[in-house]
């Protein structure tokens, strides 16, 4: 989520459920994980698209092994046909 997507989905909230002392800590968490070197911001942004385009062609991100659908007992999802070696699923 980009960072201006967050605001206003904060602001939509109007009812106090948080104490101000949590959010002012959410708030510094928040800033101090910003990625500000615009690099490292470009890098941070190809990794999730390289994830996301391996998680399209059914590729596990962990270890590259085919990802295949699978019947849970909580539903279908999608698991790593290298189980159990590497234990990445993903929803269906
Ligand atoms: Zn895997």
């Amino acid at each position: 989520m980009h960072f201006r997507h967050l605001a206003k989905a904060i602001r939509g909230h109007r009812d106090v459920v948080i104490p101000t002392e949590t959010v002012n800590l959410v708030v510094e968490r928040l800033q101090s994980a910003n990625i500000k070197d615009a690099k490292a911001r470009q890098e941070h942004i190809q990794g999730i698209r390289e994830v996301k385009r391996q998680l399209e062609a059914l590729v596990c991100p962990r270890c590259g092994g085919e990802l295949k659908r699978r019947k849970g007992q909580r539903g279908e999802f999608y698991g790593c046909s290298n189980y159990p070696r590497c234990r990445f699923t993903r929803s269906v």
